[in-house]
């Protein structure tokens, strides 16, 4: 019988912030024994070997994955099929695949064709991440004590799931299994919409004529700023998110678009309660969010954002 834990190879293909991430933590969990890579560019495949990201390197994902237990794709949504097809016949039976993209529907519909009846595809997606990529970007710690989630098609060997679920758990993360269209939905509200007003107001801000760019810049502290970091995030990875979570993203933005023309019409006409109401309720959740351990109460200026998600 397999143990569950650790497992003999591990293959990451795509070596950005969550592939890196993920290789540190397989290390200080001691989860693999081996772990392979694979990134499209030249530069980041030698950068992998230079810091010693991983044990091997690999020009293209089918010689990555060759003889893997654990396949878990680290790259843009969009790249996910094209990848799946590539690397589909060198997966070895019994092996696990997974990834971590931030939609789980649209990579299910682009993945599951092109997998194995002999291996076992678990879909995975860590709530953890930075405003940076790259390779040099990760670190072991992303992941504790974040949701990982995990959305299994249905008739998935229950065996296999339990062993993708001690690993996160060995990245530090807690476990959480959902449909993939309820992972979207809920993602759609707690990270893609806000992402987009992020996007959305940095770029208002910019395109203003009556305050210059240097007085947007010079007096950011008053919020703008906390936006100025969401907006940084990788255009690729963001532009695949919207492009695949079309449906979710389009149902909050008119929800969300309704409750700014609410509060439009208070402040036009001066109905206080109304703003006090509002702002009142969302300190509560602002609240829930510290007790539940997603985040610190630590006065933000200074907070050292890098390492928060
Ligand atoms: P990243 O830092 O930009 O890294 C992406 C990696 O994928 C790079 O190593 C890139 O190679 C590689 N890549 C891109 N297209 C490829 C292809 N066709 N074949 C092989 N490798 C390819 O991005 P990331 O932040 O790690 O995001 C990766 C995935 O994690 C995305 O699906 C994203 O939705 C998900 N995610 C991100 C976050 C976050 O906060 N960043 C959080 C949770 C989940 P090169 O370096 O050679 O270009």
């Amino acid at each position: 019988m397999t143990a569950i834990l650790p497992f003999d190879k591990v293959a990451l293909i795509g070596l950005g912030l969550i592939g890196s991430s993920l290789a540190h933590a397989i290390r200080r969990g001691g989860l693999s024994s081996r772990i392979a890579g694979h990134a499209q560019s030249a530069a980041t495949r030698s950068k992998a070997m230079e810091i010693g990201l991983v044990d091997e390197v690999h020009d293209t994902p089918a010689l990555a994955v060759a003889g893997a237990d654990l396949v878990i794709l680290c790259i843009p949504v969009g790249a996910c099929g094209p990848v799946a097809a590539q690397i589909s016949a060198s997966l070895k039976p019994g092996a696990i695949l997974s990834d971590v993209g931030s939609v789980k529907a649209a990579i299910i519909r682009d993945v599951a064709p092109h997998v194995p009846s002999a291996v076992h595809f678990i879909p995975g997606h860590p709530i953890a991440g930075t405003e940076q990529s790259g390779p040099e970007s990760g670190f072991a710690e992303l992941f504790d004590q974040r949701w990982c989630v995990l959305t299994p098609p249905p008739g998935a060997e229950e065996t296999a799931i339990e062993r993708l679920e001690a690993f996160w758990r060995g990245c530090g993360s807690n476990v959480e299994r959902m449909t993939a269209e309820h992972h979207d939905l809920v993602l759609a509200i707690t990270s893609h919409v806000p992402h987009l007003i992020a996007y959305n107001i940095v770029g208002t801000a910019a395109d203003l004529e009556t305050v210059t760019q240097s007085e947007v810049i010079k007096f950011s502290a008053g919020g703008f700023r906390d936006f100025t970091r969401i907006a940084a995030s990788d255009p690729v990875m963001w532009r695949d998110v919207f492009l695949n979570n079309r449906d979710a993203v389009l149902e909050m933005l008119g929800r969300f678009s309704e409750d700014l023309s609410a509060l439009q019409r208070a402040i036009r006409w001066g109905d206080g309660d109304a703003l006090f109401d509002l702002f009142t309720r969302t300190r509560a959740i602002r609240r829930g969010i510290i007790d539940a351990g997603q985040d610190s109460a630590t006065a933000d200026f200074g907070r050292p954002h890098g390492k928060q998600s």
